[in-house]
């Protein structure tokens, strides 16, 4: 008989709105084990192919059923530094999940059947923390001595880059421009999904490598790039990130409470706005929020966004507005079911195109056009085409434009030289990640891609090989 998927515990939605502690728990060490079961080890498993790094899933799936959790564990840190990040934040229905045997080809995302590959990699990055002899430590094998390399940015690209050179024996400096490292893991993504402790783990692992990191420091404002070569760096990696948010350009849109998703996110999550006044940042909520995207960002800032009205005592109202439908949302799945079982309401096919406010300049309602499906653009996904006289209002007393971000070109354009496309994305070579300046590398989202903190490591880790077989050829 075929074995039901084994879903890990989770808090009660009623419970979980009232603050923003980590909502899906790990895999008990008998769920792993059943989960693990349940892959039949297919002689050619197609799972791996999904894997953006490439992940041995067979084995470490193997190792876990024969409760080896250490060989699980290097296992997957082969390809992948932070299984405890990724095995939260990864959209595996759309990578290793999908392509797992128990999901039909061609469907557009994971069967419900399909390995809980992502839950089991969780599982196995978490024993690693608890189990500190499951760390990797440095490679005394093949040192290289003498280099020094800086880092811009510490999201996942960054410190995925860091750690690989520290293995080595590399000095690496990270250079963060905000006061707490992690980028998006830190900022973005809310301690619900991410908590700080995961991230903190993985920092101080990096700093016991000797890793050093200099927050609240500017690249291009306050070093340039020649400069940081003049002091004595051999190479430097950027991992800018993707942080300029975009808007959607419409009439009212500068109105008072309508935040960016990422300043909305920042203030919650990083500055722990939600603890005002214990926390000194405060931020503004209203009594009927308004969301506007369909991504990971859009469900994030609406999921903090009901979270501190129910702090605040207010009656929950959150909607996300979104231009196509559910199913071309490129959100994570099990993000929309959570989002949806705490109680936000869902509006599809319709797009806001002007804001209006009140006397005092403040948002107060949004005018609306219904949108049906057209043909399918470059994405792939069916266009929304707007209804002609659709138009209806809706009020909104907070908006939340979370519809796209991209390149921060801060430092890009103050470095004479450095190729960049038409997005402001830096040029590099696809094999070694080098850009178009000798020994500076990039990776994450500032060279483009799909944007997820796999894919950004995996940049990283190939940028690092490619520095150090340079270092070892010399
Ligand atoms: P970032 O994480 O953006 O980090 C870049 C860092 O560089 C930042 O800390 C920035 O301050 C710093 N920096 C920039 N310029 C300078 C400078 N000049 N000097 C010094 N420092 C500088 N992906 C997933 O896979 N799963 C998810 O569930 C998911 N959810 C997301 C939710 C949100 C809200 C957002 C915004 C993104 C999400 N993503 C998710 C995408 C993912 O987080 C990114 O693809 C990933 O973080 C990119 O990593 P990065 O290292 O390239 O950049
Ligand atoms: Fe296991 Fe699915 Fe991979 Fe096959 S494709 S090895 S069943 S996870």
């Amino acid at each position: 008989m075929e074995k039901a998927p084994i879903k890990p515990q989770e808090k009660e939605a009623s419970v979980r709105i009232n603050g923003f502690d980590e909502v899906v728990s790990c895999y008990r060490q008998e769920e792993a084990l059943k989960e693990a079961e349940r892959c039949i080890q297919c002689k050619n498993p197609t799972c791996i192919e999904g894997c953006p790094v490439g992940i041995d899933i067979k084995k470490f799936i193997f190792q876990i059923a024969e409760k080896d959790y250490k060989g699980a564990y290097f296992t997957i840190k082969e390809k992948n530094n932070f299984p405890s990040i990724c095995g939260r934040v990864c959209p595996a229905e759309y990578q290793c999940r999908k392509t797992c045997v128990f999901t039909k080809k061609g469907a557009a995302f994971a069967s419900e059947k399909a390995i809980n590959i992502h839950f089991l990699e969780r599982f196995v990055g978490d024993w690693g923390m608890k189990n500190d002899s499951g760390h990797m430590t440095q490679d005394t094998r093949h040192m290289i001595r003498g280099k020094k390399v800086a880092v811009v940015g510490s999201g996942p690209a960054g410190l995925c880059f860091a750690g690989e050179l520290a293995r080595k024996g590399i000095k690496v400096v990270i250079f963060e421009a905000l006061h707490k490292t992690g980028g998006v893991l830190r900022y973005g993504i809310p301690p619900f999904r991410l908590p700080s402790d995961v991230l903190d783990f993985e920092i101080n692992y990096l700093k016991e490598l000797g890793v050093e990191i200099i927050p609240s420091f500017i690249v291009g404002k306050m070093k340039t790039l020649d400069e940081l070569f003049k002091d004595g760096f051999s190479a430097v990696f950027l991992g800018l990130g993707a942080g300029t948010p975009s808007f959607m350009n419409i009439p009212g849109e500068n109105l008072c409470n309508i935040y960016s998703a990422n300043e909305f996110l920042t203030r919650a999550n990083l500055m722990s706005a939600y603890k005002f006044p214990e926390y000194h940042t405060p931020i503004n909520i209203g009594k009927n929020v308004v969301v506007i995207g369909g991504g990971n960002t859009a469900m994030d800032a609406a999921r903090a966004a009901l979270r501190i009205q129910k702090i605040k005592k207010l009656v929950p109202s959150v909607s996300i507005f979104y231009r196509r439908t559910q199913d071309e949302m490129p959100a994570r799945r099990l993000e929309i079911e959570h989002a949806r079982e705490e109680g936000i309401n869902f509006r599809f096919l319709v797009q806001p195109v002007e804001f209006a406010g009140n006397k005092d300049g403040y948002v107060e309602k949004i005018k609306c056009l219904r949108c049906e499906l057209g043909e399918p653009d470059s994405s792939g996904r069916r266009r929304p085409v707007p209804i002609k006289e659709s138009e209806f209002n809706t009020t909104c007393d907070l908006a939340i434009v979370a519809v796209g971000l991209k390149a921060n070109r801060l430092l890009t354009k103050e470095v004479p030289g450095l190729k960049v496309d038409k997005w402001g994305d830096i040029i590099v070579n696809k094999e070694t990640m080098e850009t178009s300046l000798k020994n500076v590398y990039a990776g994450g989202d500032i060279v483009g891609g799909e944007g997820t903190v796999i894919e950004a490591m995996g940049m990283a880790k190939k940028a690092a090989q490619a520095l150090i077989s340079r270092f070892s050829s010399r």
